[in-house]
């Protein structure tokens, strides 16, 4: 599957890990649009939110605890979580991702 984040997961391509599990894997965003800008995939292709199903609960939960846990550990005081949802949402790459922002906008 030509898709730039399932290469990313297999380590076909190199990106800055920050965090990894069996499920889900964190990245620096390479054109970071904050000063701490990281992407949270899950290890699964999804799409996007569109092709979420119920059996993806679980795993929707562990990338939010997942965005939680970085936030505490890189010392954020505050941060945006974003999810972008089709083209006209902003979204570029098509294979889930949550976007956890900090610092200057
Ligand atoms: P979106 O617009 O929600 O699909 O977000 C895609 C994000 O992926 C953008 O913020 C890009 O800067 C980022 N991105 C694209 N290629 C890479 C890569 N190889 N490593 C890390 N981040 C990337
Ligand atoms: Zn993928």
């Amino acid at each position: 599957m030509n898709c730039i984040f399932c290469k990313i997961i297999n380590k076909e391509i190199s990106s800055d890990i920050v965090y990894e599990d069996d499920s889900v894997i964190a990245i620096k965003d390479i054109n970071p649009k904050a000063s701490v800008h990281f992407l949270i995939i899950p290890k699964k292709h999804i799409p996007s939110v569109n092709y979420l199903g119920v059996e993806d609960k679980t795993l929707m939960g562990e990338i939010i605890l997942t965005a939680k846990k970085i936030a505490k550990e890189k010392d954020l005081r505050g941060y945006k979580l974003i999810i972008n949802v089709g083209r006209e949402g902003g979204q570029v790459i098509d294979h889930l991702h949550l976007h956890l922002l900090s610092g200057k906008y």
